[in-house]
């Protein structure tokens, strides 16, 4: 398969501000203060991955896991719907989002094997399953660590078993893996590596930085910031590529209306 393979994020103002979507065998990351469209954008990717490559899609099914409260299937059919309107050809959509809670760091990577053998039965049964979201990833280490050299050191293992595992399925089977990260408050200049846009990260106002610092930075192969503005008349959103091989930093508005997520 081609090594530049992208997936459409449903909306074109986006998908050029992503180069063409989200890439194939490689893991993107979306991260965001709550609020600013992660899950949005996730539930959106998952349904326009079912799209023939002739719109963008990779004729695919997606592996949704969430990581805390439900899942929002009500907000999935909403979108759905207005997907099917569009391309009333499709089968249900929803049918092709493989949902699934996972409560741990520990839980997820002892999913991995799961994932892989439902990855090769996916490939012989329906459309293959080309996405996978995690959302959110950060939920995953908000309790349970400490900040002592014990815990660190197992934070530190688990980030690179559980990227290690889901980069290597995104290369084997074409994966475009997506995970959504929380931000947290900035303080000092500690974290300036993390989100190399020169003027820093800004949403609603506030500088923040993304949340499981350094090590985990190393874990994902792009960055994408989504953010607020501070309240307008319109809650006007904006998408910003921080890193990503081979991508100049770029930006774009969008907003989050009944049928989905637009530039
Ligand atoms: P969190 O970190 O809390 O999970 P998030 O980044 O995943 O936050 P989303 O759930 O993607 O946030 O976005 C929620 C926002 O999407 C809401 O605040 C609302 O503005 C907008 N939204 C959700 N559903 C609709 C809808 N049906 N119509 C218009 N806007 C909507
Ligand atoms: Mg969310």
């Amino acid at each position: 398969r081609h090594r530049s393979e992208k997936c459409t994020v449903g909306c074109p103002v986006l998908d050029r501000c992503l180069n063409g979507g989200v890439p194939c065998r490689s893991i993107t990351e979306f991260v965001g203060e709550s609020g600013s469209g992660k899950t949005q954008l996730c539930l959106q990717l998952a349904l326009s991955a079912q799209l023939p490559s002739s719109h963008g899609g990779l004729s695919a099914s997606s592996i949704f896991i969430h990581t805390e409260f439900h899942f929002p299937f009500r907000r999935l059919h909403q979108l759905s719907g207005a997907f099917r309107t569009s391309h009333p050809d499709l089968p249900d959509p929803c049918d092709r989002v493989f949902v699934r809670a996972v409560h741990s760091a520990d839980e997820l990577l002892h999913l991995i094997p799961t994932i892989e053998t439902f990855l090769v039965y996916s490939r012989s049964r329906w459309r293959p399953v080309r996405i996978v979201v995690i959302d959110s990833i950060a939920a995953l280490f908000r309790s349970d660590f400490e900040n002592t050299g014990s815990d660190l050191r197992r934070r530190s293992s688990l980030f690179f078993g559980i990227s290690g595992g889901l980069r290597r399925l995104a290369k084997r089977f074409g994966l475009a893996v997506v995970v959504t990260n929380q931000v947290v408050d900035f303080i000092g200049d500690g974290d300036v590596r993390v989100g190399n846009l020169s003027d820093g990260l800004y949403s609603s106002g506030r500088r923040v930085c993304p949340a499981l610092g350094l090590a985990w930075a190393h874990c994902v192969n792009s960055r994408v910031f989504l953010s607020r503005d501070e309240d307008g008349p319109v809650r006007r959103r904006r998408m910003s590529v921080v890193f990503a091989p081979h991508l100049p930093h770029s930006s774009s508005q969008f907003l989050i209306k009944g049928e989905g997520v637009f530039g």
